[in-house]
């Protein structure tokens, strides 16, 4: 038998009877494989951002939307309280301390309306209640299967940092609290079910590890117990080669290593919080995504290292609705500080660049920037540019129409010769026009921007490239 396995399910995970239900299901079969099990939960899906809405209306002043929002949680906790707790005593004290949470929101939300603002401190407190309502929703479900479980909120023992929305984990204090408090659970056979997403600073304030953080809180919770395996549990069969919509051939990749993962972006984020992956495969913990609703499906599984001699190209994903930016004019050749002062401006309007490209001509610098936020781009560089523009030193600053991102993943690109070739030769086969092209020195990917209308072709050619 294993050792020590912690579970983390995700918002859909927990979102509904059926849902848990599979949990419940999942639940039973681990403790047959493990010794020990810690679960971690997410608030049920939908909550946290309702929450956050509340919050952010009172703060303009508006505490209207208060009694629907409370409505809308009690029904959606109730409804699954009352098909899953059979134990009448154990269902009404659920359904009683979920709603003191519920009723603390609506304090928060009159106290956050009345001062009309809400602190980043203000809108963890909001945001924790989602975890705090679930954990005891699915605690109680798990013990009325027969299942000694025991709800505890991570509160007590993951400590952070005071900077709140997006806190730190102090591994140290985490490490012993975290042992003091779930291994005495632990050596009775008591499964401890606790909060994903929220911690507490050494003073006792709430704090949360930034949206979607829950995964996070089970990567340092294997990584402190430390645990053998973390499983995250979610609603996809794992990481697919590319997005199942635009290549109906798109399968689960059965391994991916973590900087392939951090290639994926926007789409890797979707899956698994960035954050999730170093605690736990540098310390030599089994991480796995896993599917609530497909629990036989073996998922995918991060390692370490990408496998040398397995898929050279892992994947392919494509971020859609970006421009691409391009600053050009003879006179910035040899002229330092010309990229500086672009990003720069860039930076004050609080983007974040995704691709960047410059040919050694240095006649050019082009970048791709959501396409929304173009138009603010472009004046900021204007006007940071006024200068060199009337002296004809820049000939002009412009952005393209929409185009996609197209990024191909696989560490095996760093041993193999010809990868690039291959990409650039199948999109020429079929017609795709490349705008742009970047490679990371880490070699782990290449992107390259195509036009929006292409991003079809592209991903489906590409997509052609995964063998087994
Ligand atoms: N409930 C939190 C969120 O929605 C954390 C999580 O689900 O991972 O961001
Ligand atoms: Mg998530």
């Amino acid at each position: 038998m294993s050792n020590t396995l912690v579970m983390k399910f995700g918002g859909t995970s927990v979102g509904s009877v059926a849902a848990l239900n599979n949990a419940l299901q999942i639940i039973r079969d681990a403790k047959k494989d493990w010794e020990r099990v810690v679960v971690v939960t997410s608030a049920m899906s939908g909550v946290t951002n309702l929450l956050l809405d509340c919050a952010a209306s009172a703060s303009h002043g508006r505490a209207d939307s208060l009694p629907q929002a409370e409505s809308t949680l009690r029904e959606k906790h109730f409804a699954a309280a009352n098909a899953l707790i059979a134990d009448e005593s154990l269902r009404e004290r659920t359904k009683d301390e979920i709603n003191a949470l519920i009723l603390s929101l609506v304090d928060l939300c009159k106290a956050i309306a009345v001062l009309g603002e809400a602190s980043p401190r203000a809108m963890d407190a909001v945001a924790s209640l989602g975890e705090r309502m679930s954990v005891r929703l699915l605690a109680a479900v798990v013990q009325s299967a027969g299942i000694p479980a025991q709800p505890i909120e991570s509160t007590e023992f993951i400590v952070t940092n005071a900077h709140f929305q997006n806190a730190h984990p102090d591994f140290k204090a985490t490490t012993e609290k975290t042992r003091a408090a779930l291994n005495p659970l632990l050596d009775q056979g008591i499964l401890p079910i606790t909060t994903g997403f929220i911690g507490a600073t050494a003073e006792g304030a709430v704090t949360t590890l930034g949206r979607g953080g829950s995964d996070y809180s089970a990567a340092i919770i294997g990584k402190v117990l430390p645990a053998n395996d973390v499983w995250i549990w979610t609603d996809v069969d794992g990481i697919m080669t590319t997005d199942p919509r635009i290549v109906q051939s798109a399968v689960t990749l059965p391994e991916m290593c973590y900087s392939e993962i951090a290639e994926l972006a926007y789409y890797g984020a979707k899956v698994l919080h960035p954050k999730t992956i170093r605690p736990v495969v540098e310390a030599g913990i089994g991480l796995r995504i896993c599917n609530t609703f497909n629990p036989a499906h073996p998922g995918t599984r991060l390692t370490a290292n990408g496998r040398v001699n397995g898929r050279v190209i892992k994947a392919v994903t494509a971020i859609r609705k970006q421009r691409l930016v391009t600053i050009e004019g003879r006179g910035m050749l040899g002229v330092p500080g010309v990229a500086a002062r672009a990003f720069g401006a860039v930076a004050a309007t609080g983007t974040s660049v995704p691709l960047i490209t410059q040919a050694s001509s240095e006649q050019s610098i082009c970048f791709a920037v959501p396409a929304e936020i173009a138009p603010v781009i472009l004046a900021a560089l204007e006007k940071t540019f006024a200068r060199e523009v009337e002296d004809e030193d820049i000939d002009r600053v412009w952005a393209t129409e929409d185009v996609s991102i197209i990024t191909v993943v696989g560490a095996g690109m760093q041993h193999t010769p010809g990868v690039a070739g291959n990409v650039f030769r199948r999109l020429g086969d079929d017609g795709v026009n490349v705008l742009a092209i970047a490679q990371g020195s880490s070699e782990v990917s290449i992107s390259l921007v195509v036009g929006a209308a292409d991003t079809e072709n592209a991903v489906q050619a590409l997509h052609t490239l995964i063998v087994n």
